[in-house]
């Protein structure tokens, strides 16, 4: 696999441009031929006018093509309109093959079939590169049906857009049909010496508690923790609603949990309601953190990430650069992140509105990333003698002060969460016993009480337990005490649907959600192993226990009335046995 990489000045400097090609071409033996433009402006005419120059010079070629956020030749942002990136296959085996649909959110799923249905009929398919207009498209449908297709293939891609990152428009093109607005490409890669790796890297980190995404719709998050998704900005962040939000959240996007990885998803603007536009879809009901960006995190995030492309050693290397990193660097220095590629194979890509991967079989949108692929014809080159990648040397093994606060964050986050785990376990257990106190038993029996489900009660009170403390001392009451607890504890273990708590010195509660034959029979089992522990001073003792079974829909406390009233029973019929109420 070869490159040729230039910038499009005149019709007459891409003539030489494409004369060099041929030339080139002309002595050597070589299979697929693609072009890529990549397009900071979306001037139809000029972009046919190259397409059109392309396919008069070399009319074998392959052209595909969309406007972006920036373009990134020799692993450099470069500042010009218009790049061409020539990929040049030189083993026989090499196949490519390009496919251009309309895109709407109506014709998502034709366009996914139509798609698969091809590379079922391909068997050579290795790689599926995707550019793709997202304005007003949900992705999500897209991405569920690409990843159908076989697993071996690799997908990646990136979003069209324009040079002005507040502008919707964008467009896609190429050989396989007509400049268009609303519009994928497809190139298909393969055959059976290529080979393909590659990696999404952010290099934004986890910044302190977990939230829940509570509600999201599409694009629209609208609530962490029950609360407007808006209020975590102010609250933690003292970000404010105004022009710099979107460059101050840029800084802090979240990071939430995706087919087993983490994705990125950065607000774009806040709603009066305090909901928050991201830059693609949120899922429910799942967990998100923010997440925080400082250049030496990044760089050193790409300085690892990267190893494994470096080592699989490729020929060319395509990278998709979400356009808010160039927002976030600045064109001076956006180049730092893409530049070790460069000294890896020749780099090339754009600034995306959107980065597509398929990571572990599942297709996945990316925002605020870096995707890179790495393409090989053949076996890999003997390995780069150079060192492992460097970025600048200013940024090695050096940590931010960002870095080390955000450390300091996470750290307390976690002893925080820690205590108030130890809290709240405390709030709900009775001390001496380690069974649930009387609040949270009651809490509980009222929460299955209302769910409807079958509910019954055991209550147990330790017999002539007054005597035990009179003969034998409190601590040997104490005992007695836990002896009876311990066996609700294991009773608990072995059925983790029922619950045990004290209910006061002596006496306690449990709740079964079994019918009242199969409690019954835990009940004379509760009895008998009681009675058969053996106290060191107070030898056995016995209890008396209560049964009764919840009627659908009746108060509380004429539950608890008739358990006691069980109870009562038990003990004024002589003690030791349970009596069903
Ligand atoms: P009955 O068979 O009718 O239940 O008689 P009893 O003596 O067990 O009943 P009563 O309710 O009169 O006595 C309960 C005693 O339990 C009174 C109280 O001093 C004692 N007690 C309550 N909590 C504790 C505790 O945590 N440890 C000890 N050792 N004794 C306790
Ligand atoms: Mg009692
Ligand atoms: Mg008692």
């Amino acid at each position: 696999m070869r490159q040729f990489q230039f910038y499009y000045e005149d019709q007459e400097s891409l003539r030489r441009e494409l004369m060099k090609i041929r030339q080139w071409q002309n002595t050597r033996i070589h299979s697929g031929i693609v072009f890529q433009v990549l397009s900071e402006t979306l001037d139809q005419p000029l972009l046919e006018d190259i397409q059109a120059q392309i396919h008069e010079m070399i009319p074998d070629a392959l052209i595909m093509g969309c406007s972006t956020n920036g373009n990134i030749c020799e692993g450099k942002f470069s500042g010009k309109d218009i790049a061409i990136v020539c990929t040049v296959c030189e083993f026989p085996s090499t196949k490519v093959e390009v496919f251009q649909y309309e895109l709407r959110n109506e014709t998502a799923a034709q366009v996914t079939s139509d798609l698969l249905a091809k590379i079922g009929e391909r068997p050579w398919v290795k790689a599926v590169e995707m550019l793709v207009t997202i304005r007003g498209m949900s992705m999500s449908l897209i991405c569920d049906e690409l990843q159908k297709m076989r697993d071996d293939i690799a997908i990646f891609g990136g979003g069209a857009f324009s040079n002005d990152i507040d502008e919707n428009a964008a467009c896609v093109f190429s050989s396989a049909g007509a400049y268009s607005q609303n519009g994928v490409v497809f190139l298909l890669i393969g055959g059976e010496d290529v080979s393909v790796e590659t990696a999404h890297i952010t290099g934004w980190k986890p910044l302190g508690r977990t939230f829940r995404v509570t509600r999201a719709e599409h694009n629209i998050l609208y609530e962490l923790d029950g609360s407007p998704a808006y209020d975590v900005y102010y609250k933690y962040l003292n970000i404010r609603n105004d022009s710099h939000f979107f460059y101050n959240s840029l800084e802090f996007p979240f990071f939430y949990e995706h087919n087993g990885i983490r994705i990125l998803r950065a607000p774009t603007a806040s709603n009066p309601d305090g909901s928050l536009v991201m830059t693609a879809d949120m899922e429910q009901n799942v967990s998100a953190n923010l997440a925080y960006g400082d250049p030496w995190t990044i760089l050193d995030s790409i300085r690892t990430s990267s190893q494994k492309i470096r080592d699989f050693a490729p020929e060319v290397i395509r990278v998709y650069s979400c356009a808010a990193r160039r927002t976030f660097w600045g064109d001076n220095e956006v180049s730092k992140e893409t530049l070790p590629f460069q000294a890896i194979a020749p780099t090339s890509g754009f600034y995306t509105s959107g980065e597509f991967l398929r990571t572990n079989g599942k297709m996945n949108q990316h925002n605020v990333t870096l995707v890179v692929a790495g393409l090989r014809e053949g076996a890999p080159a003997a390995p780069l003698q150079t060192e492992p990648l460097q970025t600048k040397d200013e940024y090695n093994g050096r940590v931010s002060m960002i870095n080390r606060l955000a450390t300091f964050i996470d750290a307390a986050t976690h002893e925080l969460e820690e205590a108030n785990a130890k809290l709240e376990r405390a709030a709900i257990t009775d001390g001496m016993t380690q069974l649930y106190n009387r609040s949270e038993i009651q809490r509980r029996i009222r929460e299955q009480l209302q769910s409807g489900g079958n509910l019954s009660l055991v209550m147990l009170d330790i017999d002539n337990f007054k005597r035990v403390n009179d003969t034998f001392g409190h601590k040997e009451g104490d005992l007695v005490i836990q002896g009876l607890s311990g066996i609700l504890r294991k009773g608990e273990e072995k059925y983790p649907e029922s619950a045990a708590g004290r209910w006061g010195g002596e006496e306690f509660m449990l709740m079964i959600p079994w019918k009242i034959d199969k409690v019954e029979k835990a009940a004379a089992c509760l009895r008998e192993q009681f009675a058969a522990l053996a106290f060191p001073a107070a030898g056995h003792q016995t209890v008396s226990i209560g049964v009764t079974q919840a009627i659908p829909g009746e108060p509380l406390d004429d539950l608890l009335i008739r358990v006691d009233k069980a109870l009562y029973e038990a003990k004024h019929s002589g003690k030791d046995r349970y009596v069903v109420l």
